[in-house]
């Protein structure tokens, strides 16, 4: 068997060999698989920066709007110092009306003030309360001071500057409690005079802190330690997640806290454009890399297909007996079979990639390139084939039968050649063999006709040389009384000739008649077979179908040669009477059987036909010699026929078929009855 890379790169088609290797690697594989991952790591890594980095931006807004907040109601609250301060400083006892006027006017501005005292020592001087709806402390505060308003007022006064007071809860009947301090600004001319103004922390936020603040926060005011004063009237919940908490500062060293919980929730994992598109670019990866995937999947399970046709198409190659043979335009090889290289005897490498001449030419009938080519171009020579003769290696010539159809690539073009090429060695022998059989019997068909006719020549002549015998005999008796002497020596010497010419005859007729025949054992279904083709050839040309059949055990002793004659003869004549019979009607039957009619068993050979049949007068001369109703007919066919059946101790007969056309049957005795 030829190893498959012996065909060279000539012709893509046929030169493909698919390998063994994989598309990938397992290695490269795995590696493919971990760069996948590690793309994906990277990619989750920066969304989570991003998320973060998001995270981190809100908290930062979230600390400088509650630093701009706190700064806001710091400012909010210096002007009310500032007022206060004004006022202070030049406020005389007892012009109270300044104070009220003042301190209306300072109530109306200041949303987050709920009254405005003046105060010398503890003792109230007069006291202004912020309009409706804000609540009036007037009767909470007829109790007295609170613990820490009294400090800050002693600070206030210590220090000889204003001062606020510790956030501290006024309890007022029919109402929650709420946070307040204390503002205690001293007044300058009187030494134990105090400004006081008392502010709601709730209200400070509400009206201080800048509106979207509020809006997007839950802001509150707190101790340090955690303790909410205060939270505005309409605040809404914070999400909990952006908090910060800003201190605010009220004046000598006080100060209180402004917590800020953002109503904003956890941003959402893709919050933006940027993480959308990492996002999508994993899941485009994702997806390409499946594609990928599927498609090296699909790719190997082709090339496994392409495998299992190509072994298949190898071993059917391999197992031919035909002879295969491709050539591109230019006649050089490309590809050959086992079989043709072994035809040949080179192997494929020796062959493959070279063109003309080809060592496997013969000298007389190479195999010109093109001469296949042009042939084919007739249709019906391409289904025919043609015959030339090829060399093998030895240098032994072979008759070859090659049948050429074009061979088109995978464009639809005619890429090349191939060739089917048939070794009919064997089958040229056989014809050989059986032609010269055939001149066998036509020779001794010859010989046998020469018999024939030499015994009817000495039957025909033993007569008349017998009358000149008797002749010359008489004329010496006659002579012998005139004593004629010359006479009677001319006459002797008739005689003695005569004689002479006699016994040359005879010996003729005994040298046929002793022919000695050449038996055998012949098993007539063998014969039949070995006869078959002959007679199929004189069937043919008249367009007789043959039919055969032969019991089997129907075995005779007899000269081979002989018998084929005498059925090769009785068929032809069967043949030619079916000249003028409709053709479909033309059918020849030979049946061979084995009967037994008393004295022994023994073979009929009958031959039937469907032609003319044997006239009346006819049959009175038909196995007479030299009869025949044929222009070119010698007539000794059937004559000859019945002297080889008798000389095998049998009958030939002849019989009227009843539905038209002749029956002659030869009769010889089986083996059996030989034999016993
Ligand atoms: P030939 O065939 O040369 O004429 P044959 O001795 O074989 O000589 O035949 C003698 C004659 O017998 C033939 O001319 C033919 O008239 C007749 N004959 C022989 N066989 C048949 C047959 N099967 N059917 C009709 N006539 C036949």
């Amino acid at each position: 068997m030829s190893p498959p890379d012996q065909v060279s790169g000539r012709d893509a088609a046929l030169a493909y060999r698919p390998g063994k290797e994989r598309l990938l690697p397992v290695r490269s594989r795995w590696l493919a698989a971990a760069i996948f991952v590690l793309l994906v790591v990277v990619l989750g890594a920066t969304l989570w920066l991003v998320h973060n980095y998001e995270q981190s931006e809100k908290q930062e807004a979230l600390q400088q709007a509650s630093l701009v907040a706190a700064a806001t109601i710091r400012a909010r609250l210096g002007e009310t110092e500032l007022a206060l301060r004004g006022l202070a400083s030049d406020l005389r006892s007892g012009d109270d009306a300044r104070f009220t006027a003042v301190a209306t006017e300072l109530l109306a501005n200041n949303p987050a003030l709920l009254r405005v005292e003046l105060r010398f020592g503890s003792d109230l001087l007069a006291a202004v309360d912020a309009p409706q709806p804000r609540p009036r402390l007037g009767p909470a505060r007829r109790a007295g001071l609170a613990f820490d308003t009294q400090i800050a007022l002693a600070a206030s006064r210590g220090a000889d500057r204003f001062a606020y007071s510790r956030p501290y809860a006024v309890e007022i009947p029919g109402e929650l409690p709420f946070a307040v301090t204390e503002l205690a600004v001293p007044v300058e001319r009187e030494r134990r005079g105090t400004l006081l103004a008392i502010y709601s922390l709730a209200r400070m936020l509400e009206y201080f802190a800048p509106t979207a603040f509020l809006a997007a926060n839950e802001v509150t005011l707190g101790e340090v330690d955690g303790t909410t004063l205060a939270r505005p009237v309409s605040g809404m919940p914070g999400a909990g997640v952006y908090r910060t908490t800003v201190p605010l500062e009220l004046a000598g060293g006080r100060s209180i806290w402004l917590r800020a919980d953002s109503r904003t929730k956890e941003p959402k994992l893709i919050p933006n454009v940027l993480a959308g598109m990492l996002v999508a670019a994993i899941v485009g990866m994702g997806i390409i890399g499946g594609l990928l995937g599927r498609d090296m999947r699909l790719r190997a399970r082709a090339e496994r297909a392409l495998r299992e046709q190509y072994a298949f198409r190898t071993a059917m190659e391999d197992s031919l007996v035909t002879g295969l043979r491709a050539r591109d335009g230019d006649g050089v090889i490309t590809y050959v079979n086992p079989a043709f290289c072994k035809m040949t005897g080179y192997r494929a490498e020796e062959l493959v990639g070279r063109g003309p001449p080809l060592p496997y030419w013969s000298s007389e009938t190479a195999d010109v390139p093109g001469q296949g080519q042009s042939r084919i171009r007739e249709q019906g020579d391409q289904q025919q084939g043609f015959e030339t003769v090829f060399r093998r290696r030895d240098g032994e010539q072979f008759p070859v039968l090659i049948f050429d159809s074009p061979l088109i690539d995978a464009n639809g073009e005619q890429a090349g050649w191939m060739d089917s090429i048939f070794d009919i060695s064997e089958q040229k022998r056989i014809e050989e063999l059986s032609r010269r059989q055939q001149e066998k019997l036509h020779q001794n068909a010859r010989m046998a006709l020469l018999g024939e006719v030499s015994s009817s020549l000495s039957h025909e002549l033993n007569q008349p040389l017998a009358a000149i015998s008797g002749y010359a005999t008489a004329c010496r008796n006659l002579l012998a009384n005139g004593k004629q002497t010359d006479l009677d020596v001319a006459l002797s010497r008739i005689y003695s000739q005569s004689e002479r010419a006699g016994q040359v005859i005879r010996s003729v007729n005994d040298f046929v008649r002793s022919r000695k025949l050449d038996r055998a054992a012949i098993d007539l279904s063998d014969l039949m077979r070995a006869l078959e083709p002959l007679i199929e050839l004189q069937a043919r040309e008249l367009g007789v179908r043959l039919a055969w059949r032969a019991d089997p055990g129907a075995v005779v002793m007899a000269d081979r040669t002989m018998l084929e004659q005498v059925i090769l003869n009785l068929t032809r004549n069967a043949i030619e009477s079916m000249e003028s019979t409709p053709p479909e009607s033309r059918l020849l039957e030979i049946e061979i059987s084995l009967q037994d009619a008393g004295d022994g068993p023994m073979v009929e050979i009958a031959v039937l036909d469907r032609g003319t049949g044997v006239s009346v007068e006819a049959s009175k001369h038909l196995f007479s010699a030299f009869f025949s109703t044929k222009e070119q007919g010698l007539g000794i066919g059937l004559s000859l026929c019945r002297s080889v059946v008798e000389q095998h101790g049998g009958q030939l007969r002849y019989r009227e078929r009843e539905d038209g056309g002749a029956r002659f049957s030869a009769t010889i005795a089986a083996i059996g009855s030989e034999t016993s």
